[in-house]
C-alpha cells in the first residue's frame, strides 16, 4: 500500500540574497519568470490537504522575496495546513511577520550561520544578515510565534556547537535543528572547505545528549549527523516517496529537494497533474519507492525496511549509480572510498567558498564578502 504524505515543502522561489555554500537549492536555480502564481499555490495546498498532508513548509530560496507571500500563507492556512515559514530573515521584518501571523502563519524557522556577526555574515555571503536574523527572532519571541532555529554545522562552526545551542535557547526557540551539512549540490561543490574531521564530528555527536538533558522540557534538539562518518545510512526523507513532497518554484514535484541531481528521472508538474496522481503514479516517485528496485547488498539485507537503502542522491554522487547502496553504509562496496573522500576533504586547507548562485546567476548579489 502506498503511504500518505505528511508534509509538503513549497519552494516558493529560488531567489535569495544570501549565498550559503551548503544551500540545498539545485545548482541550476529556477528563474523568477517560471514561478507558480499564488492562485496555483492555493490549489496545490487544497490538493495536499485532501491527500492528508498536515504541514506545509513555505521555503525557498528566500520566501520573503515573494510579494504575495501573505496571500500564499493565507491560502495554506485556509486549506487547513499547519504553516511554517523557513526564512533567512532577509525580506521579512517585524511588520511583515505580524501581517503573516494575521494571515494564519503558525510557526517560523530562522537559520543562523554562526555566533559572531563577522563569521556568520561571511558564511552567508551577505553583510548584515546576522543582525536581521537576531531582530526577526526577537520579533517572533515578542509575538509568541513558535520559533525553530536551524544551524547547519560544518568545519567553520563545529567547535561552537554548544554555545550555538545555548544561543538558540536564549533567543527563545522551542526547537533547534543542528544539521550537519549534507554533501550534494552546493555543499558537494564546497566539500573541501566545509568538511570537518572525524574527531570534530565525534565530539559534536557526543555533546548532543548532554545538551538535550540541559534543555529537557524547554527546547527540543534535533540532530542530523553527517553521513560520511557513519556506518549505517539514515532513512533519507523517511524513505523515498513515503512521507513528503517537494514542489519547486515552477511546479515540478520531487520526492526530495536533491532528486533532480539523478539523471533520467521524469518529474511531473502541478500545472499538468493533480498532486495525488503525481504522488501515486509519477515516474520519479515510483522509481525508488519500496524495495523492489534494490540491488545487493540491500536486496537481501535485514535493514532494508528500516533505512530503505539510505540516500539515492548520495549513492549517485559517490558511486555513479542511484540504485546502489548508500556508500555511508559499511556494507556498501564503496564505503571505504567515501570515508577516504571525507578524510581527504577534512585535511584540505581550502577555506574559500563557492557561494550559492553567485557564479550561475546574471543578477548581481549586492553585498560582497569580507
Ligand atoms: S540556504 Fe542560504 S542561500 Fe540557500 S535559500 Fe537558505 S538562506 Fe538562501
Ligand atoms: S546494505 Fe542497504 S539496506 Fe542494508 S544497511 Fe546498508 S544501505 Fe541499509
Amino acid at each position: 500500500m502506498i503511504p500518505r504524505p505528511l508534509g509538503l515543502l513549497a519552494e516558493l522561489t529560488h531567489r535569495c540574497p544570501l549565498g550559503c555554500p551548503y544551500c540545498s537549492n539545485p545548482l541550476a536555480l529556477e528563474q523568477p519568470a517560471t514561478e507558480l502564481d499564488a492562485a496555483t499555490w492555493a490549489e496545490v495546498f487544497r490538493q495536499a490537504a485532501a491527500m492528508g498532508v498536515l504541514q506545509v513548509h513555505l521555503s525557498g530560496g528566500e520566501p520573503g522575496a515573494r510579494r504575495d507571500l501573505e496571500d500564499i500563507t493565507d491560502s495554506a492556512s485556509q486549506a487547513g495546513l499547519y504553516t511554517n515559514l523557513i526564512t533567512s530573515a532577509v525580506g521579512v521584518d517585524r511588520q511583515r511577520l505580524q501581517r503573516l501571523q494575521a494571515r494564519g502563519l503558525d510557526h517560523i524557522q530562522i537559520s543562523f550561520q554562526d555566533l559572531a556577526e563577522s563569521s556568520a555574515d561571511h558564511i552567508a555571503g551577505y553583510r548584515g544578515a546576522h543582525a536581521r536574523k537576531l531582530a526577526l527572532a526577537a520579533s517572533a519571541a515578542a509575538m509568541d510565534l513558535p520559533l525553530t532555529i536551524n544551524i547547519v554545522i560544518h568545519r567553520a562552526n563545529i567547535e561552537r556547537l554548544e554555545p550555538l545551542v545555548d544561543f538558540a535557547a536564549d533567543l527563545g526557540a522551542g526547537r533547534v535543528e543542528v544539521a550537519h551539512a549534507q554533501y550534494y549540490g552546493w555543499a558537494l561543490q564546497n566539500r573541501a572547505a566545509l568538511m570537518p574531521t572525524r574527531d570534530q564530528v565525534d565530539r559534536a555527536v557526543c555533546l548532543i545528549p548532554r545538551l538535550r538533558e540541559r534543555y529537557a522540557g524547554r527546547m527540543a534538539i534535533d540532530s542530523v549527523v553527517p553521513d560520511y562518518y557513519e556506518t549505517r545510512p539514515k532513512p533519507c526523507m523517511g524513505g523515498w516517496a513515503r512521507q513528503t513532497l517537494n514542489v519547486t518554484p515552477s511546479g515540478l514535484v520531487l520526492p526530495c529537494h536533491a532528486a533532480q541531481t539523478i539523471p533520467g528521472l521524469t518529474f511531473w508538474s502541478v500545472r499538468e497533474h493533480n498532486l495525488a496522481e503525481i504522488w501515486t503514479a509519477s515516474p520519479a516517485f515510483t522509481a525508488f519507492r519500496g524495495t523492489d528496485w534494490m540491488q545487493e547488498p540491500c536486496r537481501s539485507c535485514a535493514f532494508r525496511q528500516e533505512d530503505f537503502g539510505g540516500c539515492r542522491c548520495q549513492a549517485l554522487a559517490v558511486t555513479g549509480d542511484a540504485a546502489a547502496a548508500d556508500p555511508s553504509c559499511e556494507l556498501s562496496p564503496t564505503h571505504a572510498e567515501l570515508r577516504a573522500m571525507a578524510e581527504k576533504a577534512a585535511a584540505s586547507a581550502e577555506s574559500a567558498y563557492t557561494y550559492r548562485g553567485r557564479n550561475r546567476q546574471s543578477r548581481a548579489i549586492p553585498i560582497p564578502v569580507r
